[in-house]
């Protein structure tokens, strides 16, 4: 406690509200269904997203499997994109879990064209090569910050529902994007069978999230979930912290937004620093520093560290920066003048 960290917007801490709400909550043996508060924030995020049903999931990765699980059968194909979560940081769970193929479009803003996603569609049955493709993967917001328009999202969906392929979207930042887009989750939500949603990162709960969909799909991912070792006893506990992330938090999101872009602001006035403006939609930092002196950027995580200020080193040249409920424009105002200060020691 007491650092500043800019590392995630995972490392969120559960308000004191959440606090007292977990501390009261009513709960039950979740796998009899029997807990109200996780039937409770079920419910709520099925109505609030305009889907049939709701299933309380313990991270994000896992509401992500349990969808690949669930719309797929061994040996057929995911369309996805490069650098989706999907591929890039669950260990490769889907090969795994599912003995699914990836199939990978690279588009340059990492957003899937209709027509991307037209080609990456195996011509299966008529070649007997092929496997089955069965499911196109979205992400809103994407991970590398910027936010996907409704229109090349329902683009997405058409093409999808076109060649008889399900949608799923990996929405750890969805009510990010619904914040930048200006728009109710619920039209996000209309153009994907199922949808993943963290109420741990920047809206706080301390685990969880809520994966939504179809009544039909979340009684199959209910299953895989207890197959994963998912089936949950007195979650309640979680779920109350988890309701209040969904009616409270979700309405602050603008403010991270602001922040985010306030500290870009404050970062370029240092020589060198570029940020990646078409990375800039949600709580995301991403920038450059170029013509540092030597070691200035090995050493900043450690040197920040002293001052109480907790980031992720740098990859080459690149960093990112996550803003959040626990970091205010004072706690920018501090980091931008201890970076200063260490970049002082080297004049
Ligand atoms: C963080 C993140 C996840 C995974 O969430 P966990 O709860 O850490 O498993 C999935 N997708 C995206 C885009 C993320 O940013």
């Amino acid at each position: 406690m007491g650092y500043i960290d800019f590392r995630s917007d995972s490392v969120t801490q559960p308000t004191e509200e959440m606090r007292e709400a977990m501390r009261f909550a009513d709960v039950g043996y979740d796998v009899f269904r029997d807990d109200p508060t996780v039937n409770r924030l079920e419910e709520m995020t099925a109505e609030r997203t305009g889907k049939e049903a709701g299933l309380l999931i313990p991270t994000g990765t896992m509401g992500n499997q349990l969808s690949v699980l669930s719309w797929t059968n061994r040996g057929e194909e995911i369309i996805l994109s490069y650098d989706s979560h999907i591929l890039e940081f669950e260990v490769g769970a889907a090969s795994v879990l599912s003995s699914v193929g990836y199939r990978v479009i690279h588009s340059p803003d990492s957003i899937l064209r209709g027509e991307d996603i037209e080609q990456a569609i195996r011509p299966y049955p008529e070649d007997i090569h092929v496997p089955r493709t069965s499911l196109v993967c979205l992400e809103n917001a994407l991970g590398r910050g910027s936010v996907v328009p409704l229109n090349m999202m329902k683009e997405a969906y058409d093409t999808a529902k076109n060649h008889g392929l399900n949608v799923h979207t990996d929405g750890a930042r969805v009510f990010n994007a619904a914040t930048a887009l200006g728009v109710d989750i619920k039209e996000i939500a209309r153009y994907t069978d199922s949808l993943a949603i963290h109420l741990s990162k920047g809206l706080c709960a301390p685990v969880g999230g809520v994966l939504v969909g179809s009544a039909d799909f979340i009684e199959k991912a209910r299953r895989y979930r207890h197959m994963l070792g998912g089936g949950m006893s007195q979650s309640g506990v979680l779920a109350a912290a988890g309701i209040i992330a969904l009616e409270k938090m979700t309405k602050r999101l603008k403010e991270d937004h602001e922040n985010a872009r306030y500290l870009s602001s404050r970062l370029e006035s240092f020589p060198g620093v570029t940020v990646d403006q078409s990375r800039a939609d949600i709580n995301l930092v991403f920038f450059r520093w170029e013509n540092v002196p030597a070691g200035f950027l090995e050493n900043l995580p450690a040197q920040m560290l002293k001052s109480g200020i907790k980031i992720s080193g740098a990859s080459g040249r690149d960093f990112r920066f996550a803003v959040h409920n626990d970091i205010s424009r004072s706690d920018i105002d501090y980091t931008i003048k201890t970076i200063e200060k260490e970049l002082n020691t080297y004049q």
